[in-house]
Protein backbone atom coordinates (compact mmCIF):
# COMPACT_ATOMS: atom_id res chain seq x y z
CA UNK A 1 0.00 0.00 0.00
CA UNK A 2 1.13 3.37 -0.60
CA UNK A 3 1.35 4.94 2.52
CA UNK A 4 1.78 1.34 4.92
CA UNK A 5 -1.50 2.66 6.88
CA UNK A 6 -4.37 0.82 6.42
CA UNK A 7 -7.29 -0.14 7.91
CA UNK A 8 -9.02 -3.55 7.66
CA UNK A 9 -13.00 -4.76 7.04
CA UNK A 10 -13.27 -8.17 7.52
CA UNK A 11 -16.54 -9.35 5.59
CA UNK A 12 -18.97 -11.01 7.96
CA UNK A 13 -22.58 -11.79 8.68
CA UNK A 14 -22.51 -8.49 11.04
CA UNK A 15 -21.10 -5.86 8.14
CA UNK A 16 -22.15 -7.06 5.07
CA UNK A 17 -25.78 -7.80 5.83
CA UNK A 18 -27.86 -4.79 5.78
CA UNK A 19 -31.32 -5.53 7.34
CA UNK A 20 -32.22 -7.51 10.37
CA UNK A 21 -33.37 -10.34 8.56
CA UNK A 22 -31.29 -13.78 9.65
CA UNK A 23 -29.14 -15.08 6.44
CA UNK A 24 -28.09 -18.57 6.58
CA UNK A 25 -27.70 -21.59 4.41
CA UNK A 26 -31.24 -22.75 5.01
CA UNK A 27 -31.93 -20.07 3.21
CA UNK A 28 -30.81 -21.05 0.07
CA UNK A 29 -31.06 -23.08 -2.75
CA UNK A 30 -27.76 -24.59 -4.65
CA UNK A 31 -28.11 -24.57 -8.29
CA UNK A 32 -25.39 -24.99 -10.56
CA UNK A 33 -21.49 -24.24 -9.94
CA UNK A 34 -20.51 -21.64 -12.29
CA UNK A 35 -16.68 -21.11 -11.76
CA UNK A 36 -13.91 -21.59 -9.72
CA UNK A 37 -11.00 -19.24 -8.45
CA UNK A 38 -7.85 -19.79 -7.05
CA UNK A 39 -9.60 -19.17 -3.85
CA UNK A 40 -13.35 -21.19 -3.95
CA UNK A 41 -15.93 -22.26 -6.06
CA UNK A 42 -18.90 -20.41 -6.53
CA UNK A 43 -22.05 -21.72 -7.43
CA UNK A 44 -25.67 -20.14 -8.64
CA UNK A 45 -28.09 -20.36 -5.96
CA UNK A 46 -31.69 -19.56 -5.40
CA UNK A 47 -32.96 -17.80 -2.30
CA UNK A 48 -35.87 -19.44 -0.88
CA UNK A 49 -37.00 -17.76 2.55
CA UNK A 50 -37.35 -13.87 3.71
CA UNK A 51 -36.58 -11.12 1.42
CA UNK A 52 -35.75 -11.47 -2.25
CA UNK A 53 -37.21 -15.29 -1.93
CA UNK A 54 -36.77 -16.90 -6.00
CA UNK A 55 -34.19 -14.50 -6.57
CA UNK A 56 -31.15 -15.91 -7.93
CA UNK A 57 -27.34 -15.14 -6.63
CA UNK A 58 -24.13 -16.20 -7.07
CA UNK A 59 -22.20 -18.19 -3.70
CA UNK A 60 -18.92 -17.73 -3.39
CA UNK A 61 -17.53 -20.08 -0.36
CA UNK A 62 -14.27 -18.63 1.49
CA UNK A 63 -12.15 -19.12 5.27
CA UNK A 64 -12.46 -15.59 5.52
CA UNK A 65 -12.42 -12.19 3.11
CA UNK A 66 -11.43 -8.87 3.93
CA UNK A 67 -11.21 -5.38 2.47
CA UNK A 68 -7.78 -3.76 3.24
CA UNK A 69 -8.02 0.43 2.32
CA UNK A 70 -5.54 2.74 2.99
CA UNK A 71 -6.53 4.88 5.75
CA UNK A 72 -5.61 7.46 4.31
CA UNK A 73 -8.43 7.56 1.88
CA UNK A 74 -10.87 6.14 4.41
CA UNK A 75 -11.80 8.41 7.68
CA UNK A 76 -11.28 6.55 10.83
CA UNK A 77 -14.22 7.05 12.46
CA UNK A 78 -16.36 5.32 9.65
CA UNK A 79 -18.04 2.22 10.37
CA UNK A 80 -17.34 -1.17 8.58
CA UNK A 81 -20.53 -1.30 6.91
CA UNK A 82 -19.99 2.49 5.37
CA UNK A 83 -16.93 0.89 4.28
CA UNK A 84 -18.23 -1.50 2.44
CA UNK A 85 -21.23 0.80 1.04
CA UNK A 86 -18.82 2.68 -0.85
CA UNK A 87 -17.42 0.25 -2.70
CA UNK A 88 -20.91 -0.19 -4.33
CA UNK A 89 -20.28 0.74 -7.89
CA UNK A 90 -22.47 0.08 -11.51
CA UNK A 91 -18.97 -1.60 -12.97
CA UNK A 92 -18.57 -3.57 -9.49
CA UNK A 93 -20.63 -7.27 -8.33
CA UNK A 94 -22.85 -6.70 -5.90
CA UNK A 95 -22.23 -7.97 -2.15
CA UNK A 96 -25.62 -8.79 -1.08
CA UNK A 97 -25.51 -11.03 2.03
CA UNK A 98 -22.57 -12.83 4.45
CA UNK A 99 -22.79 -15.79 6.82
CA UNK A 100 -20.34 -18.24 8.29
CA UNK A 101 -21.08 -21.60 8.97
CA UNK A 102 -18.08 -24.53 9.90
CA UNK A 103 -15.59 -22.36 9.85
CA UNK A 104 -16.39 -21.23 5.96
CA UNK A 105 -17.73 -17.88 4.63
CA UNK A 106 -20.30 -17.68 2.34
CA UNK A 107 -20.89 -14.39 0.35
CA UNK A 108 -23.97 -13.87 -1.79
CA UNK A 109 -23.47 -11.52 -4.43
CA UNK A 110 -25.33 -10.72 -7.29
CA UNK A 111 -24.93 -13.15 -10.26
CA UNK A 112 -23.40 -12.13 -13.35
CA UNK A 113 -25.33 -14.01 -15.67
CA UNK A 114 -23.41 -12.34 -18.93
CA UNK A 115 -20.65 -14.81 -17.63
CA UNK A 116 -16.81 -14.18 -18.35
CA UNK A 117 -16.31 -11.00 -20.73
CA UNK A 118 -12.67 -13.31 -22.17
CA UNK A 119 -16.49 -16.22 -23.18
CA UNK A 120 -16.97 -13.65 -25.49
CA UNK A 121 -13.72 -12.56 -26.21
CA UNK A 122 -12.98 -16.51 -27.41
CA UNK A 123 -16.07 -16.35 -29.33
CA UNK A 124 -15.44 -13.16 -31.29
CA UNK A 125 -11.06 -13.94 -31.66
CA UNK A 126 -10.37 -10.33 -31.28
CA UNK A 127 -12.14 -7.33 -30.65
CA UNK A 128 -13.13 -4.40 -32.81
CA UNK A 129 -11.68 -1.26 -31.17
CA UNK A 130 -14.53 0.34 -30.60
CA UNK A 131 -15.91 -2.32 -28.75
CA UNK A 132 -12.67 -2.64 -26.46
CA UNK A 133 -12.85 1.02 -26.07
CA UNK A 134 -16.35 0.25 -24.69
CA UNK A 135 -15.33 -2.43 -22.16
CA UNK A 136 -11.93 -0.57 -21.06
CA UNK A 137 -13.73 2.48 -19.95
CA UNK A 138 -16.37 1.05 -18.09
CA UNK A 139 -13.38 -0.65 -16.49
CA UNK A 140 -11.76 2.53 -16.00
CA UNK A 141 -14.34 3.75 -13.98
CA UNK A 142 -14.46 0.70 -11.49
CA UNK A 143 -10.71 0.78 -10.60
CA UNK A 144 -10.95 4.80 -10.70
CA UNK A 145 -14.09 4.65 -7.96
CA UNK A 146 -11.54 1.83 -5.92
CA UNK A 147 -9.05 3.72 -5.93
CA UNK A 148 -10.63 6.91 -4.99
CA UNK A 149 -11.19 5.01 -1.72
CA UNK A 150 -7.86 3.71 -0.75
CA UNK A 151 -8.56 0.31 -2.43
CA UNK A 152 -6.05 -1.56 -4.63
CA UNK A 153 -7.99 -4.17 -7.02
CA UNK A 154 -4.67 -5.87 -7.30
CA UNK A 155 -6.00 -9.13 -9.38
CA UNK A 156 -7.17 -7.79 -12.90
CA UNK A 157 -7.74 -10.22 -15.37
CA UNK A 158 -9.51 -11.92 -17.56
CA UNK A 159 -11.59 -14.29 -15.30
CA UNK A 160 -12.37 -11.36 -12.83
CA UNK A 161 -14.69 -9.19 -15.34
CA UNK A 162 -17.68 -10.53 -15.99
CA UNK A 163 -21.24 -9.24 -17.91
CA UNK A 164 -23.90 -8.67 -16.25
CA UNK A 165 -27.19 -9.99 -17.93
CA UNK A 166 -27.23 -6.61 -20.01
CA UNK A 167 -23.75 -7.00 -21.46
CA UNK A 168 -22.29 -4.53 -18.68
CA UNK A 169 -18.86 -4.55 -17.24
CA UNK A 170 -18.87 -6.33 -13.54
CA UNK A 171 -15.44 -6.93 -11.73
CA UNK A 172 -15.63 -9.76 -9.84
CA UNK A 173 -14.74 -9.12 -5.80
CA UNK A 174 -13.44 -5.58 -4.85
CA UNK A 175 -9.52 -5.84 -4.04
CA UNK A 176 -10.85 -8.71 -2.03
CA UNK A 177 -7.93 -10.06 0.08
CA UNK A 178 -9.55 -13.76 0.33
CA UNK A 179 -8.00 -17.29 2.19
CA UNK A 180 -8.81 -20.41 0.45
CA UNK A 181 -10.65 -22.64 2.51
CA UNK A 182 -8.48 -25.29 1.92
CA UNK A 183 -5.32 -23.59 1.94
CA UNK A 184 -3.65 -24.66 4.69
CA UNK A 185 -0.76 -22.53 5.04
CA UNK A 186 0.20 -22.34 1.68
CA UNK A 187 0.18 -18.61 0.28
CA UNK A 188 -1.79 -18.09 -2.44
CA UNK A 189 -0.03 -14.61 -3.77
CA UNK A 190 0.85 -16.09 -7.28
CA UNK A 191 -1.47 -18.69 -7.63
CA UNK A 192 -4.02 -18.57 -10.86
CA UNK A 193 -3.29 -16.28 -13.64
CA UNK A 194 0.46 -13.98 -14.04
CA UNK A 195 0.38 -12.71 -17.59
CA UNK A 196 -1.37 -9.38 -16.56
CA UNK A 197 0.49 -8.88 -13.20
CA UNK A 198 2.62 -5.95 -12.91
CA UNK A 199 6.73 -6.07 -12.69
CA UNK A 200 6.76 -4.55 -9.26
CA UNK A 201 4.12 -7.48 -7.66
CA UNK A 202 6.05 -10.04 -9.38
CA UNK A 203 9.44 -8.90 -8.45
CA UNK A 204 7.68 -7.85 -5.10
CA UNK A 205 9.22 -4.28 -5.30
CA UNK A 206 6.60 -2.42 -3.57
CA UNK A 207 3.22 -1.49 -5.23
CA UNK A 208 0.48 0.98 -5.49
CA UNK A 209 -2.51 1.36 -7.59
CA UNK A 210 -0.11 1.60 -10.51
CA UNK A 211 -0.37 -2.00 -10.67
CA UNK A 212 -3.67 -1.47 -11.81
CA UNK A 213 -3.08 0.21 -14.76
CA UNK A 214 -0.59 -1.70 -15.77
CA UNK A 215 -3.28 -4.95 -15.74
CA UNK A 216 -5.62 -2.52 -17.83
CA UNK A 217 -2.68 -2.42 -20.76
CA UNK A 218 -2.31 -6.16 -20.62
CA UNK A 219 -6.03 -6.77 -21.01
CA UNK A 220 -6.38 -4.01 -23.94
CA UNK A 221 -3.36 -5.77 -25.55
CA UNK A 222 -5.03 -9.21 -24.96
CA UNK A 223 -8.33 -7.65 -26.02
CA UNK A 224 -7.09 -6.22 -29.76
CA UNK A 225 -4.66 -8.86 -30.02
CA UNK A 226 -5.65 -12.06 -29.33
CA UNK A 227 -3.14 -12.95 -26.38
CA UNK A 228 -1.71 -10.87 -23.89
CA UNK A 229 1.93 -8.50 -24.02
CA UNK A 230 3.82 -11.31 -22.34
CA UNK A 231 3.37 -15.00 -21.88
CA UNK A 232 5.88 -18.20 -22.02
CA UNK A 233 5.45 -21.84 -21.78
CA UNK A 234 5.86 -21.65 -18.06
CA UNK A 235 5.39 -19.09 -15.34
CA UNK A 236 8.99 -18.62 -14.84
CA UNK A 237 9.44 -17.57 -18.29
CA UNK A 238 6.33 -15.56 -18.13
CA UNK A 239 7.77 -13.55 -15.16
CA UNK A 240 11.24 -13.18 -16.83
CA UNK A 241 9.22 -11.35 -20.03
CA UNK A 242 7.24 -9.64 -17.98
CA UNK A 243 10.25 -7.97 -16.01
CA UNK A 244 12.42 -7.47 -18.55
CA UNK A 245 10.83 -8.03 -22.72
CA UNK A 246 10.40 -5.35 -24.68
CA UNK A 247 6.30 -4.70 -25.52
CA UNK A 248 5.77 -5.46 -29.28
CA UNK A 249 2.82 -4.16 -30.81
CA UNK A 250 1.82 -5.61 -34.14
CA UNK A 251 1.05 -2.66 -36.78
CA UNK A 252 -2.83 -2.89 -37.48
CA UNK A 253 -3.43 -1.31 -33.75
CA UNK A 254 -4.03 2.63 -34.34
CA UNK A 255 -1.82 5.18 -33.53
CA UNK A 256 -4.31 5.92 -30.29
CA UNK A 257 -4.58 2.35 -29.05
CA UNK A 258 -0.47 2.06 -29.55
CA UNK A 259 -0.12 5.00 -27.87
CA UNK A 260 -2.20 4.22 -24.85
CA UNK A 261 -1.03 0.52 -24.38
CA UNK A 262 2.79 1.71 -24.19
CA UNK A 263 1.77 4.33 -21.50
CA UNK A 264 0.24 1.83 -19.47
CA UNK A 265 2.39 -0.85 -19.92
CA UNK A 266 5.67 1.21 -18.61
CA UNK A 267 7.37 -1.53 -16.38
CA UNK A 268 8.38 1.76 -13.81
CA UNK A 269 5.12 2.13 -12.19
CA UNK A 270 6.06 5.79 -11.40
CA UNK A 271 6.27 6.59 -15.11
CA UNK A 272 3.26 4.61 -15.73
CA UNK A 273 -0.03 6.96 -16.70
CA UNK A 274 -2.65 6.55 -14.13
CA UNK A 275 0.30 6.56 -11.47
CA UNK A 276 -0.09 10.13 -10.89
CA UNK A 277 -2.43 11.79 -8.10
CA UNK A 278 -5.39 12.17 -11.05
CA UNK A 279 -5.07 8.80 -11.35
CA UNK A 280 -7.98 7.17 -13.83
CA UNK A 281 -8.82 11.09 -14.83
CA UNK A 282 -5.28 10.70 -16.82
CA UNK A 283 -6.15 7.63 -18.76
CA UNK A 284 -10.41 9.12 -19.18
CA UNK A 285 -7.71 11.71 -20.82
CA UNK A 286 -6.09 9.69 -23.56
CA UNK A 287 -7.10 10.17 -27.47
CA UNK A 288 -8.32 6.65 -27.47
CA UNK A 289 -11.18 6.94 -25.10
CA UNK A 290 -12.16 10.78 -27.02
CA UNK A 291 -15.39 9.40 -28.21
CA UNK A 292 -16.71 8.29 -25.01
CA UNK A 293 -19.14 9.98 -22.85
CA UNK A 294 -18.09 9.83 -19.36
CA UNK A 295 -21.58 10.70 -17.47
CA UNK A 296 -23.23 8.38 -19.80
CA UNK A 297 -21.37 5.82 -19.41
CA UNK A 298 -21.26 5.80 -15.78
CA UNK A 299 -25.35 6.15 -16.25
CA UNK A 300 -25.60 2.97 -18.08
CA UNK A 301 -26.98 5.44 -21.11
CA UNK A 302 -24.46 3.59 -23.54
CA UNK A 303 -25.54 0.22 -25.14
CA UNK A 304 -23.22 -2.43 -24.76
CA UNK A 305 -21.74 -3.75 -27.71
CA UNK A 306 -23.07 -7.46 -27.20
CA UNK A 307 -26.31 -8.25 -25.07
CA UNK A 308 -26.23 -12.04 -23.67
CA UNK A 309 -28.31 -14.22 -25.42
CA UNK A 310 -30.38 -14.98 -21.69
CA UNK A 311 -33.43 -17.17 -21.25
CA UNK A 312 -34.34 -16.75 -18.14
CA UNK A 313 -32.54 -15.41 -14.66
CA UNK A 314 -31.02 -19.18 -13.81
CA UNK A 315 -29.81 -19.66 -17.64
CA UNK A 316 -26.28 -20.59 -17.27
CA UNK A 317 -25.50 -20.35 -20.95
CA UNK A 318 -22.87 -18.09 -20.74
CA UNK A 319 -20.73 -20.02 -18.65
CA UNK A 320 -18.25 -22.90 -19.11
CA UNK A 321 -19.73 -26.67 -19.72
CA UNK A 322 -17.30 -27.84 -17.54
CA UNK A 323 -18.41 -26.44 -14.48
CA UNK A 324 -22.38 -26.15 -15.48
CA UNK A 325 -22.91 -29.65 -16.78
CA UNK A 326 -25.91 -31.22 -15.55
CA UNK A 327 -24.56 -34.57 -14.21
CA UNK A 328 -27.66 -37.43 -15.21
CA UNK A 329 -28.58 -38.62 -11.62
CA UNK A 330 -31.41 -39.29 -10.48
CA UNK A 331 -30.67 -39.53 -6.86
CA UNK A 332 -27.21 -38.62 -5.52
CA UNK A 333 -25.21 -41.71 -4.22
CA UNK A 334 -23.75 -39.57 -1.32
CA UNK A 335 -21.76 -43.29 -0.38
CA UNK A 336 -19.77 -41.94 -3.05
CA UNK A 337 -18.67 -38.87 -1.67
CA UNK A 338 -15.79 -38.58 1.08
CA UNK A 339 -17.29 -37.23 4.69
CA UNK A 340 -15.87 -33.76 4.15
CA UNK A 341 -17.89 -33.27 0.62
CA UNK A 342 -21.12 -34.70 2.88
CA UNK A 343 -21.03 -31.86 5.13
CA UNK A 344 -19.79 -29.14 2.67
CA UNK A 345 -23.20 -28.24 2.21
CA UNK A 346 -25.55 -29.35 5.33
CA UNK A 347 -28.13 -27.00 5.97
CA UNK A 348 -28.69 -25.47 2.63
CA UNK A 349 -32.34 -26.85 1.42
CA UNK A 350 -31.75 -28.14 -1.90
CA UNK A 351 -28.31 -29.21 -3.64
CA UNK A 352 -28.68 -30.02 -6.91
CA UNK A 353 -27.24 -33.71 -8.14
CA UNK A 354 -24.61 -31.37 -9.98
CA UNK A 355 -23.08 -29.42 -7.53
CA UNK A 356 -23.15 -32.68 -5.50
CA UNK A 357 -21.40 -34.37 -8.65
CA UNK A 358 -18.66 -31.77 -8.51
CA UNK A 359 -18.15 -32.58 -4.77
CA UNK A 360 -17.01 -35.78 -6.14
CA UNK A 361 -14.15 -34.37 -7.64
CA UNK A 362 -12.85 -33.00 -4.35
CA UNK A 363 -14.25 -29.91 -3.09
CA UNK A 364 -10.78 -28.61 -3.41
CA UNK A 365 -9.83 -25.96 -5.51
CA UNK A 366 -6.58 -26.58 -8.02
CA UNK A 367 -5.44 -22.84 -8.68
CA UNK A 368 -6.03 -22.39 -12.30
CA UNK A 369 -2.97 -22.18 -14.22
CA UNK A 370 -3.14 -20.15 -17.82
CA UNK A 371 -2.68 -22.04 -20.50
CA UNK A 372 -0.02 -21.16 -22.53
CA UNK A 373 -1.01 -19.56 -25.79
CA UNK A 374 1.35 -19.10 -28.73
CA UNK A 375 1.57 -16.47 -30.82
CA UNK A 376 1.84 -18.79 -33.35
CA UNK A 377 -1.35 -21.32 -32.46
CA UNK A 378 -3.67 -18.36 -31.47
CA UNK A 379 -7.09 -18.88 -32.94
CA UNK A 380 -7.94 -15.48 -33.00
CA UNK A 381 -5.71 -14.40 -35.66
CA UNK A 382 -4.85 -10.63 -35.09
CA UNK A 383 -5.04 -9.98 -39.23
CA UNK A 384 -6.97 -7.74 -40.98
CA UNK A 385 -7.82 -8.71 -44.49
CA UNK A 386 -6.85 -5.22 -45.54
CA UNK A 387 -2.90 -5.79 -44.09
CA UNK A 388 -0.45 -8.07 -44.84
CA UNK A 389 0.43 -10.51 -42.36
CA UNK A 390 2.68 -9.55 -39.85
CA UNK A 391 5.58 -10.81 -37.85
CA UNK A 392 5.96 -10.37 -34.22
CA UNK A 393 9.42 -11.03 -32.59
CA UNK A 394 9.62 -12.62 -29.50
CA UNK A 395 12.96 -11.63 -27.39
CA UNK A 396 13.99 -10.25 -30.76
CA UNK A 397 14.21 -13.93 -32.50
CA UNK A 398 11.64 -13.07 -35.53
CA UNK A 399 9.02 -15.57 -35.66
CA UNK A 400 7.39 -16.73 -39.59
CA UNK A 401 3.58 -14.81 -39.46
CA UNK A 402 1.03 -16.37 -37.30
CA UNK A 403 -0.57 -18.19 -39.84
CA UNK A 404 -1.90 -17.52 -43.21
CA UNK A 405 -4.37 -14.87 -43.36
CA UNK A 406 -7.82 -15.59 -43.68
CA UNK A 407 -9.98 -15.06 -46.54
CA UNK A 408 -12.12 -12.17 -46.55
CA UNK A 409 -15.55 -12.79 -45.48
CA UNK A 410 -18.22 -13.10 -48.71
CA UNK A 411 -19.86 -10.23 -48.35
CA UNK A 412 -16.56 -7.84 -48.70
CA UNK A 413 -17.13 -6.37 -45.47
CA UNK A 414 -13.75 -4.93 -44.36
CA UNK A 415 -13.85 -5.30 -40.80
CA UNK A 416 -10.86 -7.70 -39.59
CA UNK A 417 -11.91 -11.49 -40.11
CA UNK A 418 -12.81 -12.97 -36.38
CA UNK A 419 -11.69 -16.42 -36.18
CA UNK A 420 -15.02 -18.71 -35.30
CA UNK A 421 -13.29 -19.54 -31.64
CA UNK A 422 -10.68 -20.85 -29.80
CA UNK A 423 -9.46 -24.94 -30.78
CA UNK A 424 -10.79 -27.32 -28.08
CA UNK A 425 -7.52 -27.71 -26.67
CA UNK A 426 -7.11 -24.05 -25.77
CA UNK A 427 -10.57 -23.75 -24.88
CA UNK A 428 -11.37 -21.67 -21.80
CA UNK A 429 -8.14 -19.67 -20.20
CA UNK A 430 -7.85 -22.10 -17.54
CA UNK A 431 -5.57 -24.84 -16.86
CA UNK A 432 -6.19 -26.59 -13.75
CA UNK A 433 -8.64 -29.05 -13.86
P1 LIG B 1 -9.25 -15.37 -8.26
O1 LIG B 1 -8.72 -14.79 -6.99
O2 LIG B 1 -8.35 -16.33 -8.95
O3 LIG B 1 -9.84 -14.35 -9.15
P2 LIG B 1 -11.54 -16.26 -6.79
O4 LIG B 1 -11.37 -17.48 -5.98
O5 LIG B 1 -11.58 -14.94 -6.13
O6 LIG B 1 -10.46 -16.29 -7.89
P3 LIG B 1 -13.73 -15.49 -8.46
O7 LIG B 1 -12.86 -14.89 -9.49
O8 LIG B 1 -14.54 -14.55 -7.65
O9 LIG B 1 -12.90 -16.46 -7.55
O10 LIG B 1 -14.75 -16.52 -9.12
C1 LIG B 1 -14.33 -17.64 -9.89
C2 LIG B 1 -15.20 -17.75 -11.12
O11 LIG B 1 -16.56 -17.91 -10.74
C3 LIG B 1 -15.18 -16.51 -11.99
O12 LIG B 1 -14.10 -16.53 -12.89
C4 LIG B 1 -16.54 -16.61 -12.68
O13 LIG B 1 -16.52 -17.50 -13.75
C5 LIG B 1 -17.43 -17.18 -11.58
N1 LIG B 1 -18.06 -16.10 -10.81
C6 LIG B 1 -17.51 -15.34 -9.84
N2 LIG B 1 -18.36 -14.43 -9.35
C7 LIG B 1 -19.52 -14.59 -10.01
C8 LIG B 1 -20.81 -13.96 -9.97
N3 LIG B 1 -21.07 -12.97 -9.12
N4 LIG B 1 -21.76 -14.40 -10.82
C9 LIG B 1 -21.50 -15.40 -11.67
N5 LIG B 1 -20.32 -16.05 -11.76
C10 LIG B 1 -19.33 -15.67 -10.95
MG1 LIG C 1 -11.31 -14.85 -10.28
Amino acid sequence: MENGETEEVELTSASVNRDSERVGPDCFELLTVLGKGAYGKVFQVRKVQGSQTGKIFAMKVLKKAKIVCSAKDTAHTRAEREILETVRHPFIVDLWYAFQTGGKLYLILECLSGGELFMQLEKEGIFMEDTACFYLAEITLALGHLHSNGIIYRDLKPENIMLNHEGHIKLTDFGLCKESIHDGSVTHTFCGTIEYMAPEILNRSGHNRAVDWWSLGALMYDMMTGSPPFSAENRKKTIEKILKCKLNLPPYLTPDARELIKKLLKKNPAQRLGSSKADCADIQKQPFFRHINWDDLLNKRVEPPYRPSLHSDEDVSQFDSRFTKQTPVDSPDDTTLSDSANHAFSGFTYVAPSVLESLKEGFSVEPRLRPVRRHNSSPRTPISPLSEPFKISIDGEEEPPAQAPPLPAENGASKPIRTPGRNKKQKGRRGGK
